[in-house]
């Protein structure tokens, strides 16, 4: 007899269509051609060329949009400049109505945006109804809170100009409220180009915003290719790039901007691990992969792509999971009953269908469930890739697709190396009923996000953004507000020095201009007798060491008088200084996982260390500079006194609860960087070089330090003080010599993981050029002016935020 149940299992899940009128009434009451959105209005530029928008579930022609040229790109930057002008100055509270009605006008139109976005883009409406647009309104809601509070809670901060922002294709709206909302909310006008391939839901939504009211030129919508998004990044009245996308074309926007001033925030791609230990709930953890992967049809720049599962269950893992895939409904984006839906693009399938073969060549199993997808359309079947080596190519690269590769290990130790043996950063998820457990490894995995026990949570209360070459910056939550503004004192920065043509060779820091050695005068003591030679040496690992190269560079006083020799370091001096940092990062506990108050003892004693030797620097400053003493003692009690805010911080910045609207608690932590190498400027040798140094270790970091070249002796006479002062080895390397020379190895170095320069505006264009190479953070003063003794301009939130990257681990509550 058939039962009720055997019934159930035969029976199938029938279409359920979402209508496309309404999309299609909207479309065709603007005769499916579209311009630019400039001003609240619709521009139609003379002459421009069009390109077509297709949905990728069915080949059906969407519309025709424009493709910006210069002239449009420029029109778009004046009115968005022009608004500036009264947009920054409109107060906070004002601003926040303004953005409080775009939300609720989001909300009004919720069906049209998610229906819209699932034709254009190709993901199932499920996804765009649940998830996309109403994380569009929530960021609308919760910045128009800091548009706010801006005025009480960033006092110390202003605005800073035309924001250009770049989208890519995978989360059109989503993408565009994180960029949009933090940006007005602080008082800040955009021009934003949506990707190609998914141009349509922008441009809705710019009628959304002018319905709203919003001010003409606050928000502009262009649309184009990659050479109006190139337009957009080298505009010179742009002030910030905001960029998600590929890891290589953020490379090519850090080439672009370098040297010029602009701020950039750069998402990038990822290939983010599933670590799932023998004590999870299994069962839960197949439907956590279906999220991390199969979401978006794995178009995620954080998609859990790896599988990183314990040996002992993989087998049983693995076999759920392909059963699991064997159910997943693969079809048109308006069906609301299925699971995935179409690839954005041809050349996207054609990608994806590429590695999948390359993963066969390069040994691996290749699963497909034996399901159904539709006869037209660009649709991939979910694919899972077992018994791959840790380094092949596809267990290494990001696919951007439905393609999940798995690996096993057998302790938790194996699990962390292998989640972090990737150059990417952008998230992970760890799997286990041990809490303590999963929170340890949460803590060990490099990355922006972490989720235990879930994956692909998201919320406009926390951070997203990414370590090492899944770029920098963070995108959400109060720390996602920094990428937006500037502190008070500091003007626009311009730097005096415009970049040579790309690709052009150059010579910087290349060789070490030749200065001879001159002797040092004959010095005397009181009694009439030659004093003992002291000659300053590097500083690196906790030795001091004299130069590879065995070469000295003359210290020379104000009136030109030799006063010492300090080592003149080498590319291998440098090498050396990073392995000594990078050792005593990395060290089991390394300096970052001191607890915050060992670290401020040890920033006390420097301070206390220093204090004894009060006076003594203060006569060196004197002599290297010719400063008056009063002036040199002011330093000396200013460097004394920002060890102490320092030390103070090391135990105070560690982080915070978001309010996040996940069921359970989103911790937000304040990460060290890691190996930081630092060039110091030579205004105030000695406070310019504290103010560096005290809060990247209070942080946690271990620096390379570079020393002011003209005055480095109070760099040298310091090693001392920090010997004296229980500073573990290698946490903080001194290497002396000619500024560029060093720099260009520490920025070039891939164990360097961020490079602060305060030398000349063409030293601040090649440190951010060359930080391509690992998309490393930078953080350059251009050769512009900065009063090192003043608290604000010396200390404070700024430097921590350099000194840190935050790290968002979700914990979901409940049975
Ligand atoms: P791209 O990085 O090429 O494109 C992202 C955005 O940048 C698009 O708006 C694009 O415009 C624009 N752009 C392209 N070239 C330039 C340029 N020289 N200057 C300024 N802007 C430019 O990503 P794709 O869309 O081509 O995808 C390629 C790969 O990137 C994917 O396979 C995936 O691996 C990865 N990717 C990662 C994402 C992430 O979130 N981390 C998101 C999307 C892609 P246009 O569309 O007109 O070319």
């Amino acid at each position: 007899m058939t039962t009720l149940l055997d019934l159930f299992k035969t029976m199938e899940y029938g279409p359920a269509p979402e209508s496309p009128a309404a999309v299609n009434a909207w479309l065709e009451e603007h005769g499916r051609k579209f311009g630019l959105f400039i001003n609240n209005e619709w521009v139609t530029p003379k002459g421009a060329k069009y390109y077509s928008s297709y949905n990728p579930s069915t080949g059906d022609l969407l519309a025709e949009t424009a493709q910006a040229e210069k002239k449009d790109v420029d029109a778009a930057v004046a009115a968005a400049r022009a608004a500036f002008e009264s947009w920054s100055q409109t107060p906070g509270v004002v601003r926040a109505r303004y953005m409080y009605a775009i939300a609720r006008n989001i909300q009004k139109h919720h069906r049209l945006l998610a229906v819209l976005e699932s034709m254009d883009n190709g993901k199932p409406i499920r996804e765009s109804r649940d998830v996309d647009v109403p994380l569009l309104a929530r960021h609308f809601f919760y910045y128009a809170g800091w548009a706010q509070l801006m005025e009480t809670e960033l006092r110390e901060y202003q605005s800073i100009g035309v924001i250009g922002q770049i989208i890519p294709w995978n989360f059109p709206l989503m993408m565009l409220a994180w960029k949009i909302a933090p940006a007005i909310a602080m008082g800040n006008t955009v021009v934003l180009k949506p990707a190609s391939y998914t141009r349509m839901s922008a441009l809705l939504f710019a009628e959304v915003v002018a319905e709203a009211g919003l001010p003409p030129g606050v928000i502009n919508i262009i649309t184009g290719s990659g050479k109006a998004g190139e337009m957009i990044v080298t505009h010179p009245d742009v002030d910030k790039i905001a960029f998600t996308g590929s890891t290589e074309i953020g490379r090519t926007l850090r080439h672009l901007t370098a040297g010029s001033g602009k701020k950039i925030s750069l998402e990038l791609g990822g290939k983010s691990p599933v670590v799932v230990f023998d004590d999870a709930d299994l069962d839960s953890a197949v439907e956590g992969v279906v999220d991390a992967i199969w979401f978006n049809q794995g178009q995620v720049c954080c998609a859990g792509s790896r599988l990183i599962v314990q040996e002992n269950v993989a087998p049983r893992f693995l076999q759920k999971l392909k059963t699991r895939m064997g159910h997943l409904r693969v079809g048109d984006s308006l069906d609301k009953a299925i699971d995935m839906g179409a690839i954005v693009d041809k050349s996207q399938w054609d990608t994806v269908d590429y590695w999948v073969k390359t993963g066969a060549k390069e040994g691996g199993n290749v699963f497909q469930p034996d399901i159904p997808l539709p006869t037209t359309g660009l649709f991939y079947k979910p694919t899972l890739i077992t018994d791959l080596d840790p380094a092949a190519s596809t267990v290494q690269e990001e696919i951007f697709g439905p393609v999940l590769v798995s690996l096993t290990f057998r302790t938790p130790e194996e699990a962390i190396a292998l989640a972090n043996n990737t150059r990417y950063g952008l998230g992970a998820s760890v799997w286990s009923d041990n809490i303590n457990l999963a929170l340890d490894v949460a803590s060990k995995i490099k990355a922006g996000a972490i989720w235990v026990n879930c994956h692909n949570v998201f919320d406009a209360a926390a951070g997203f953004g990414g370590y090492r070459e899944s770029g920098f910056g963070r995108e959400g939550g109060r720390e996602g507000l920094f990428e937006y503004i500037r502190p008070k004192w500091m003007d626009r920065p311009q730097p005096d020095f415009t970049p040579p043509v790309e690709g052009k060779k150059s010579t910087w820091g290349e060789t070490i201009p030749a200065r001879p050695s001159r002797p040092e005068s004959n010095r005397v003591n009181g009694h009439g007798t030659p004093q003992v030679d002291r000659t300053p040496k590097m500083y690196i690992g906790g030795k001091q060491v004299r130069p590879d190269g065995a070469y000295t560079l003359a210290v020379l006083d104000a009136k030109g008088k030799v006063i010492g020799q300090v080592g003149d370091g080498n590319r291998k001096d440098i090498r050396n200084a990073v392995e000594a940092a990078h050792a005593a990062h990395v060290a089991k506990p390394g300096w970052a996982m001191r607890h915050g108050y060992n670290r401020s003892q040890i920033l006390y004693f420097i301070a206390e260390n220093l204090d004894a030797r009060n006076a003594e620097f203060v006569k060196r400053i004197v002599e290297m500079t010719g400063r008056r003493q009063k002036s040199a003692q002011a330093e000396v009690d200013a460097a004394v006194e920002r060890l102490f805010t320092n030390a103070a911080y090391a135990d105070k910045y560690g982080g915070t609860i978001q309010e996040t609207t996940l069921r359970g608690i989103t911790v937000a932590v304040n990460e060290p960087v890691g190996v930081i190498g630092i060039a110091c400027p030579d205004e105030y040798p000695l406070l310019g070089f504290v103010s560096l140094m005290a809060p990247a270790i209070a942080r946690g970091n271990t620096v390379v330090m570079v020393p002011s070249p003209r005055f480095p002796l109070s760099a040298t006479d310091l090693y001392q003080v920090l010997d004296t002062s229980d500073v573990p080895d290698g946490v903080v390397n001194i290497v002396t010599g000619d500024r560029d020379h060093l720099v260009k190895t520490l920025v070039q170095h891939e164990d360097v993981d961020a490079v602060w320069y305060f030398g000349s505006a063409e030293g601040g264009y090649r440190v951010e050029y060359e930080s391509a190479v690992n998309m490393k953070r930078t953080w350059v003063g251009y050769g512009l002016p900065r009063d090192w003794m003043d608290r604000e301009q010396g200390e404070g939130h700024e430097f921590l935020h350099e000194a840190t990257q935050v790290k968002n681990i979700w914990v979901p509550t409940g049975e």
